[in-house]
Parts: C-alpha cells; sequence; structure tokens
C-alpha cells in the first residue's frame, strides 16, 4: 500500500498542537510495517525559510478558485532520515504568512480559498506522484474536502477511482465552517450542498464534507469516538457521525519516542539538566527538578512542582486550574510552572498570578518546544484538565518522563490514565490520577491525592515506574491505522464495483 498523509501541519517543519506532532511520526512507521508512505503539507514561510535541503519537483498546476485560477506548484524534501518523501504545496499568497491559520488570534479572512487550494492541489499532485496513493489520509477540516473531490469532480477521472480516503478527527471543535457562498470556491457542483454532504446549519463545512464523503473515519481514542456521537461533544456533528456510525472507530495516538525519550532528550544535555531512565529516574528527576528551578526563577525548595504545557484555551480547562491556583498559591506548598499562549483574559490571570507570587508560580507565555521537554522531564505533577481531550499527548510525554499526569478522565485521557487507587496498585496500572467531574473542587481533590502520594515515596516511586514502562510508541497505533487503511481500500473497491 502507499499512504499519501495529508496534513495542514507536521513535526519537524511546522506545529500549532498534537495534530504537528501525529502527522510528522505516523508516517515514519508505515514503512517498518512494509507499506510506503508519503506525506503532503502547504508550503508555509516557516518551511520555506527553514535550512532544511529542500528542492523543486517541477510539478506544477492551476487550480480554479470560484471565476480565478491560482497557480501552484511542489516542492520535496524527505522527512528526516526515515526516506518518507514530503511534499510541500507552494502559492505564496495562501502560504507564505507569519502564521498557519490566523493572526493576533483572529482567522485569516481567506482561510476557506486557501484549503480548498490546498486539497485540490492534493487531488492534483496524486496522480502525479511516482506512485498513486491507495488511501489519502486526510487530517482535520482543514483537508475534508479531499474525500468530497473524490466522491464528486474528480469522479470517474482515469486514476482516481482507486484512491480510498481515510478522515482523522483530531479534534471536532475545530470545523472550518464558512458561509454558503464560499462553496463557489470549492467549484462543487450545488446539489452536494445538502445536509447529508457539505451543508451544516446554513454553511458550507469542511469537516462535515469529510465524515459525509470519506471511506473511513476515525478519531484519535476510543471513548472520544463513543463521544462524539452525542452532543455536546459532537459539537453539532452527532447526526452525520451515527449516520456513519459503522465506518467510525477510535484509534490512541502513538508517541514519536525518538523524540519524546528522557534517555536520549537532546534538550537535556545541557543548563544542568540530565538524561534518565527508568534506573536513574530518582536522581535524573532532581537534577532536572532544580535547572527546571534556576531556569524560571523559582526557590530551590522541595514541594511538589506542577507543570501545565497547552493551548490557553477553555478546552484544557484552564478556568478550573486558574480558580483553584488563586487559593492553592496561598495556602499549598506546590509550584507550578505554566507553558502556554492563548486567550488573552489567561495570559492577564496567570501574569497576574505570577507576579503576585512570584516564590511559587512561574509562566510562560510562548511556544517553546525545548521548554515544554524540559518542563516535562523537570515537574513532579503535569496537569491536563481539560473539559474534553481528543487523545492528548502530554500525558503520554509525561508518562515516559515519569513526571505523575493528574487528569479529567474524558477521551483519550481516560483511555490512557488509571488513578492510583489500592486496587489499581495492587493490579500494576496505576499510572496517574484522575477525577471525573468537571469541577474545580473535583480538581483540587485529585491533586490533594497525588500530593500526599508524594510524600509517599514507595507508592510514588510505583507508579513512577508503571507508567515509564508503558509502550505509548507508535508500535501498536500504527498497525491499528493498517488496518483502517486496508478497510477503506475495500470499501473503496465494493463500490467501485457495485
Ligand atoms: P492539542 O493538539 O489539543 O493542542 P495535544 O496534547 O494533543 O493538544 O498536543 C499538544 C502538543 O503541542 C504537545 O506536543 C505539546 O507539548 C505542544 N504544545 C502546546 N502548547 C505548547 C507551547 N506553548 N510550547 C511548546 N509546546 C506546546
Amino acid at each position: 500500500m502507499h499512504i499519501l498523509v495529508a496534513t495542514s501541519e507536521a513535526v519537524p517543519f511546522c506545529k500549532t498542537g498534537g495534530l504537528a506532532d501525529v502527522c510528522g511520526s505516523l508516517p515514519r512507521e508505515i514503512p517498518n510495517l512494509g507499506h510506503q508512505a508519503s506525506l503532503v503539507l502547504p508550503a508555509y514561510r516557516q518551511v520555506l525559510t527553514s535550512q532544511l535541503p529542500i528542492e523543486k519537483t517541477g510539478i506544477e498546476f492551476e487550480i480554479p478558485i470560484g471565476r480565478k485560477n491560482v497557480t501552484g506548484s511542489v516542492l520535496t524534501c524527505q522527512l528526516g532520515d526515515s526516506g518518507v518523501p514530503v511534499y510541500f504545496i507552494q502559492q505564496d499568497t495562501y502560504f507564505d504568512r507569519g502564521e498557519l491559520y490566523s493572526i493576533s488570534g483572529v482567522d485569516y479572512p481567506d482561510n476557506c480559498a486557501r484549503f480548498v487550494f490546498f486539497c485540490r492541489a492534493i487531488m492534483e499532485l496524486a496522480t502525479q506522484l511516482p506512485a498513486c496513493p491507495d488511501v489519502i489520509h486526510c487530517n482535520d477540516w482543514m483537508t475534508g474536502l479531499i474525500p468530497a473531490y473524490l466522491q464528486t469532480e474528480y469522479a470517474g477521472r482515469p486514476g482516481y477511482e482507486q484512491i480510498a480516503t481515510i478522515l482523522t478527527i483530531h479534534n471536532i471543535a475545530y470545523q472550518g465552517n464558512f458561509w454558503h457562498w464560499d462553496m463557489e470556491l470549492t467549484g462543487i457542483d450545488w446539489k452536494h450542498f445538502n445536509w447529508q454532504e457539505m451543508e451544516f446549519y446554513g454553511n458550507l463545512s469542511f469537516l462535515k464534507s469529510g465524515i459525509a464523503m470519506a471511506d473511513k473515519i476515525n478519531t484519535v481514542s476510543p471513548t472520544y469516538a463513543e463521544q462524539i456521537l452525542s452532543p455536546p461533544w459532537s459539537c453539532g456533528m452527532e447526526d452525520i457521525l451515527r449516520h456513519r456510525r459503522d465506518d467510525l472507530c477510535g484509534i490512541i495516538n502513538g508517541i514519536d519516542v525518538r523524540l519524546w525519550n528522557p534517555e536520549t532528550d537532546i534538550y537535556l544535555v545541557t543548563d544542568g539538566y540530565a538524561n534518565y531512565d527508568v534506573e536513574s529516574v530518582s536522581i535524573g528527576k532532581k537534577l532536572n527538578k532544580a535547572a527546571l528551578q534556576r531556569e524560571l526563577n523559582l526557590p530551590q525548595h522541595d514541594m511538589p512542582l506542577i507543570g501545565i504545557i497547552g493551548r490557553l484555551v477553555d478546552q484544557k480547562g484552564f478556568d478550573l486550574v486558574t480558580e483553584v491556583m488563586k487559593t492553592w498559591v496561598r495556602s499549598q506548598p506546590v509550584q507550578w510552572v505554566i507553558l502556554g499562549t492563548g486567550e488573552p483574559r489567561y495570559h492577564k490571570l496567570l501574569a497576574e498570578l505570577e507576579q503576585l507570587y512570584p516564590q511559587n508560580v512561574s509562566v510562560r507565555l510562548e511556544f517553546s518546544n525545548k521548554l515544554a521537554h524540559r518542563i516535562e522531564a523537570g515537574a513532579d505533577l503535569f496537569l491536563m484538565p481539560s473539559q474534553f481531550e481528543p487523545c492528548g499527548l502530554n500525558q503520554l510525554y509525561s508518562l515516559r518522563y515519569g513526571t505523575l499526569p493528574v487528569v479529567h478522565a474524558t477521551g483519550g485521557l481516560a483511555d490512557t490514565i488509571t488513578n492510583t487507587t489500592d486496587e489499581t496498585l495492587a493490579l500494576g496500572t496505576a499510572n496517574g490520577f484522575s477525577f471525573v467531574e468537571h469541577s474545580s473542587d473535583a480538581l483540587a481533590t485529585a491533586l490533594h491525592h497525588a500530593i500526599a502520594t508524594y510524600a509517599n515515596r514507595h507508592t510514588w516511586s510505583t507508579v513512577q515506574t508503571i507508567g515509564m514502562q508503558q509502550d505509548w510508541s507508535w508500535a501498536h497505533s500504527a498497525q491499528k491505522y493498517l488496518q483502517l487503511y486496508e478497510s477503506a481500500i475495500a470499501k473503496r473497491k465494493a463500490s467501485v464495483l457495485a
């Protein structure tokens, strides 16, 4: 099989969230399982100005966007040392910009045209690749029109009939909905603007189009796959998802253990940080905690250090975090380290807490991969009280780094973190702390439980060891994707024959 992974971001080229981690690592695993993979993404400014050995392919095309024809071309390089070819869709007016999707928190007004162009360019590219893909693996709304093009404009065209599609929903809250007249930009016949295909409450929806027309659909954890069949988690998409229920499944994301490994982490070799493994975790964590406290100007007290990394939005539970922090900074001997960017009100609140309590709170309002690695290594606890969480990656990185996760038991967090109790300790499955009701009281109770466990070094080290020894690499999940690709191909073949 040849799988073309289509995505709007991938590590190491560009990243705003977990989508980039997944799309930068899954394609590396596919050749290990005996199949061919390629990756395609936009040629953003980060790509054009990178030091990577990027070359022209000579492939050029003209894409109709409404009444205009827009030209584009294709650049290429490899995904690190994996041999997986990467193709970049170049269209500088659309993609040579400072940010990926928005500027100062406001979406670019031409996002619809940008990603219509991207999807259609991938359609043109697919049949010009050295080997035509058997499956196009679409990810999130930005690639949601690809299944729609295959079922409409490109249906019956030579070379396209056998291409199957899967759509992975990384977060159903991001849907790519645009006003109905943008249907004109797609070039797809208005007859498909109906509630079972591309229309969503009067708008054109990229995500719904993909859900309606992909051969198979998945989300990034089994629990989230169940949750999104009903409100509020479905974000309005419950009808189309229930309609496609037989083609929907959940596959937990893997983590890239080359990049996220405390034994080899390149960000732990300088500034007093240290690499460590399960044998040396106790001393390793001590050194890294001290280095982190130094780097973030926190006093070197031996009190539990709680780390948080993520987008500062309601989804990630920052309403609960800030509520708990407001009382805890005065009453509990813990330190808080927060790294993130997002809604201005959280920037303001967190900056105020840091200013008032510099002994206990350190906040970095930026995107820093290096600091993200160092927080995973230096913190004792990692907090993820998300309202909902399709999969979540940071709790998996935390497990590997011996940093005990404290999570709201939802979506992928429920599928990966087992609360520490006498029973789960006896079973050898306890790997963190979780709470069920999404409230600040429940979060505070879980944190008290975690802190009490911190004081009991034996139990702490048992839970730490269980987490560090679990395997959350792509080994299992990539196999599941292969099965999904195969089932999508079988479905496509059956519909061609029908
Ligand atoms: P989501 O995709 O919803 O943002 P995930 O937990 O799936 O959440 O993935 C988030 C990814 O983005 C993780 O790799 C995390 O470390 C990274 N990340 C988020 N915010 C920042 C930040 N401010 N600096 C560095 N990395 C970040």
